[in-house]
């Protein structure tokens, strides 16, 4: 289905129809299987070797159990011999083997469009630069990143750290050297905070992260210990094994670092290991990576985001895709990002969203994104803008309004102070105020044995006209602009905007 001269031919998840019925599902949804898996019994299915020993390694096995146009498997059959592959059963399960485009398969199986390579680079984030000792990033002041292996249960088509993940051989570029990174945190005393990375560390034999976690539980100087791992999304079996929770539970300094970037990701398996995880005491943090036909549009996102928090997942930060080789295809504008964060911030739960950031070049570190809410300023205020499109000055300090007023209107009258803000017309809040205005105001005409038909009237002049002696604030607000005499601006401005003062 791919054809080499397209020039973009992953259609945006908006554009696919919602596949076989379960996008609709709210996470956890059911769990699943693919039919070649069907008759493995619960106890092998569940068990993390199984998953691993029947991984899907190759182009071969890929062949049997997902639809491929015949030049899109001979140009993956050519990346193979550069590149690792592996997805484990209970994650390929995830894929609709229908859909072409399917978000999980994106993220998991090869394609063609790796051999295409622009700009992209194969250490964007300089972190070999940043490395007093192999695999160790010092970039900030007070915290590290370790690369503590190549491996990962499964291979993100667009990791950043394709360099040592999914090439073949690329891990002899980057040969961590467990002994001098200890050594580095331990005669560091700023390091407060150690990223243990990979590759994914919870693909370590048990032994080597013992060694990891007791030697850094050890350091005084260290109080946080982030693991990061895509486990709980592609293998949570391996978390169904209590040997390693209490291993990162007796570290005692761990917080999890996971990476769900999809809705149909937020499985019961994943739901049951965050619940363990979170018994035994480590926080899990999320991050998402912003990926085109995977999550770039605003309904996914919101999906996912929701998902997090009903499995107690909170969400850190949402990436920009970085210019890794050969991951082009996933990259979509910083303006999509920011358009999905406009979508997000005051429409639902502050702790359900992550920020935005974008990875800088030249090992700049992250820097977050967000939608402009400063519209503008002067001496003594700034004009914001909320998530509804409301326009309001804001005063910081209590200062007197600097120079005389003068006939303006608009953002420079909010500027200005004659009038403190510009509200859109339709808001819903303001429609529930006005009920709860009206609702308040007939109880006080009740009250007040002001019986009969009258407060229908005032109902239908938006509240507006009131029985002297009610005295509701709001109310009086809405009174002064109902009647168009707040000021010479009259009640609404031509943009479909109210001031209300
Ligand atoms: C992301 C990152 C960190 C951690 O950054 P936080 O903003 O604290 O999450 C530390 N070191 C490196 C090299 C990183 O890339
Ligand atoms: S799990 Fe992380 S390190 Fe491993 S391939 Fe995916 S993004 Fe890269």
């Amino acid at each position: 289905m791919f054809e080499s001269d397209a020039p973009d031919p992953l259609p945006t998840q908006s554009a696919i129809p919602a596949a076989s019925g379960f996008e609709d599902d709210e996470p956890p949804s059911l769990p699943r299987r693919h039919s070649l898996w069907a008759n493995v019994p619960d106890a092998q299915w569940n068990d993390w070797r199984w998953q691993t020993q029947n991984s899907v390694r190759s182009v071969r096995q890929l062949r049997n159990l997902l639809p491929f146009a015949p030049d899109e498997l001979e140009a993956i059959g050519r990346l193979e011999a550069d590149f690792k592959l592996a997805i484990p059963p209970y994650y390929f399960s995830l894929i609709d083997p229908t859909d072409p485009a399917d978000p999980i398969r994106l993220q998991s199986v090869p394609s063609p469009l790796e051999a295409v390579s622009g700009y992209e680079l194969e250490d964007p984030l300089e972190e070999d630069k940043d490395s007093p000792v192999p695999g160790l990033t010092h970039r900030y002041p007070d915290r590290v990143l370790m690369i503590t292996t190549p491996n990962c249960s499964m291979y993100c088509r667009y990791c950043t750290r394709k360099r040592a993940t999914l090439t073949r051989g690329g891990w002899e570029g980057v040969s961590a050297d467990d002994e001098r990174m200890i050594e580095y945190v331990r005669k560091t005393p700023a390091i407060r905070d150690v990223i243990v990375s990979g590759g994914d560390p919870l693909t370590l034999p048990i032994g080597k992260l013992r060694y990891y976690l007791e030697n850094l539980k050890a350091i005084d100087h260290v109080d946080v210990i982030r693991i990061g791992t895509r486990v709980p999304v592609t293998l949570p079996q391996r978390l169904f094994d209590n040997e390693l929770v209490d291993l990162l539970a007796s570290a005692e300094k761990v917080y999890i670092q996971t990476h769900f970037n999809h809705p149909r990701e937020i499985t019961p398996e994943a739901a049951r290991v965050c619940k363990t995880l979170l018994r035994a005491g480590m926080p899990i943090n999320n991050h998402s990576v912003l990926l085109k036909g995977v999550n770039d549009d605003l309904g996914t996102m919101r999906q996912l985001l929701r998902g997090l928090l009903r499995i107690k997942v909170r969400p850190y930060y949402l990436f920009h895709c970085d210019p890794v080789t050969g991951a082009g295809h996933f990259r979509t504008s910083v303006w999509k990002g920011l358009q999905i964060m406009e979508g997000l911030r005051g429409h639902m739960s502050g702790i359900g969203i992550p920020t935005y950031v974008v990875d800088s070049p030249h090992g700049g570190g992250k820097i977050p994104l967000m939608p402009n809410y400063m519209v503008s300023m002067s001496d003594d205020a700034v004009v914001l803008r909320n998530y509804e499109g409301m326009l309001v000055r804001y005063q910081a300090e209590d200062k007197p309004t600097s120079g005389t007023p003068t006939a303006t209107r608009g953002v420079s009258n909010l500027l200005q102070g004659s009038q403190t803000q510009l509200m859109p017309e339709g808001s819903e809040r303001m429609a529930r105020r006005r009920a709860i205005q009206i609702a308040e105001h007939t109880e006080a005409m009740e009250t007040h044995g002001c019986g009969g038909d009258s407060h229908h009237e005032h109902a239908g002049n938006d509240g507006a006209a009131l029985r002297p002696g009610v005295s509701l604030p709001v109310l009086a607000a809405a009174h002064a602009n109902g009647n168009g005499h707040a000021n010479g601006n009259g009640y609404k401005n031509g943009n479909g905007y109210g001031a209300h003062d």
